[in-house]
C-alpha cells in the first residue's frame, strides 16, 4: 500500500504555478484573485484567509471584499460585474455558503467564463461535461491530479463515486469519464452500495460522513481516494473513509488530513494561472 502524499503534492503545484506567474510577470503579464466573501462565517473566513496566503506564495495579487451579511443581491452582482470588467481580475471566487436572500446559483452564474477559477458555473460544468477546455471545479480537479502524479491507470478502469454534489461528485464522475474510465456515481439513493464499491478500482468517497467506508466496501488493491472533511467534536479532522480499517486493502490511499484536502487550493492557484495564460 501506498499513502498518496496530497501535501507534498500541493507544494509542487503551488512552486509550478510560482514559477509560471514568474515567467508571466516577465511577460509584462499579471493579475489579482478577488475573493467575495458575504458575512463573517468563521469557517469562510479562513478559507479566505488561506487562499490569500496561497496567492501570496505563487506571486497572484488577492483582493479580498467583504460585504456584510445583509447586503442584497444586487450589491453582491454589482461587485461580480466590476471584477468581471476589470482586465487586472483574473479569477472571481465568491466563498460559499451565501446568505439566505441571495440565490446562490444565479450569483455564480454571474461570474464571467474565463474568471470562473471555482468551476462551478453552469457554463464552466457544461464545458467540462462535454470535453471542452475550461476551468475546472477544484477539489475532484485535485483528485485528477493526485492520480496523474501517480501514475494511476484511469482508462478502462472500474471508477465508483460515492457522492453526487455539484461541487464534488458530478464533476469528480465526469472528468473521470473523460480519461475514459468507467464510472458509477453512487449516492444516499443506491441499492446494494457495498457490492458497487466493491467493483471500484478507484473508489472516490465524497460522503461527508466520517469512517462511511470501510474495509467491506473496498476490493483488494483498490485505489482509495477520500475526500471527505468532517470535523469531530474535539476538532480533529475525518475523512469518510476509515483509513486504518482500509489502508491493508487498498493499493493506493489518500490519508486525512493531508490527501485531497490541500489540493483543492493549490488547484485554485493552478486555475488563476491558466486564466491569465488563456488571457490574449
Ligand atoms: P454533500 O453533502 O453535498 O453531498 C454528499 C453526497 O453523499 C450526496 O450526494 C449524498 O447523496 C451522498 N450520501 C449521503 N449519505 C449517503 C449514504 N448513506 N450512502 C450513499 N451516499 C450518500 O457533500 P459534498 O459533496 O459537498 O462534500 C462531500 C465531502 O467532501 C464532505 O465531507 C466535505 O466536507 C468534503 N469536501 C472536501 C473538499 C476538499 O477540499 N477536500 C471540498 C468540498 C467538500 P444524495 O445526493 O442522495 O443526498
Amino acid at each position: 500500500m501506498q499513502i498518496i502524499d496530497g501535501k507534498k503534492i500541493s507544494a509542487e503545484v503551488k512552486d509550478e504555478v510560482k514559477a509560471r506567474m514568474e515567467r508571466l510577470k516577465s511577460q509584462g503579464k499579471e493579475g489579482s484573485l478577488a475573493v467575495i466573501q458575504v458575512g463573517d462565517d468563521p469557517a469562510s473566513s479562513i478559507y479566505v484567509r488561506n487562499k490569500a496566503r496561497a496567492c501570496e506564495y505563487c506571486g497572484i495579487g488577492n483582493i479580498t471584499s467583504k460585504l456584510d451579511a445583509s447586503s442584497t443581491e444586487e450589491e453582491l452582482l454589482a461587485l461580480i460585474d466590476a471584477y468581471n470588467k476589470d482586465p487586472d481580475i483574473i479569477g472571481i471566487l465568491v466563498q460559499l455558503p451565501l446568505p439566505p436572500q441571495m440565490d446562490e446559483e444565479h450569483v455564480i452564474d454571474a461570474i464571467a467564463l474565463d474568471k470562473d477559477v471555482d468551476g462551478f458555473s453552469k457554463k464552466s460544468v457544461g464545458a467540462l461535461c462535454i470535453g471542452s477546455s475550461g476551468l475546472r471545479s477544484c477539489t475532484p480537479a485535485g483528485v485528477m491530479e493526485l492520480l496523474k502524479r501517480y501514475h494511476i491507470q484511469i482508462d478502462g478502469k472500474n471508477c465508483v463515486v460515492v457522492g453526487r454534489s455539484n461541487i464534488v461528485g458530478k464533476p469528480m464522475a465526469m472528468m473521470l469519464l473523460n480519461e475514459n474510465g468507467t464510472v458509477t456515481v453512487a449516492h444516499s439513493h443506491t441499492e446494494n452500495l457495498k457490492e458497487i464499491c466493491r467493483q471500484a478500482d478507484i473508489l472516490v468517497a465524497s460522503v461527508g460522513k466520517a469512517h462511511f467506508i470501510t474495509a467491506d466496501y473496498v476490493k483488494e488493491g483498490a485505489v482509495v481516494i477520500d475526500v471527505g472533511i468532517n470535523r469531530t467534536e474535539d476538532g480533529h479532522l475525518q475523512g469518510d473513509v476509515d483509513f486504518d480499517d482500509v489502508k491493508e486493502h487498498a493499493s493506493y490511499i489518500t490519508p486525512v488530513p493531508g490527501g485531497v484536502g490541500p489540493m483543492t487550493i493549490a488547484m485554485l492557484m493552478n486555475n488563476c494561472a491558466q486564466s491569465l495564460e488563456n488571457r490574449k
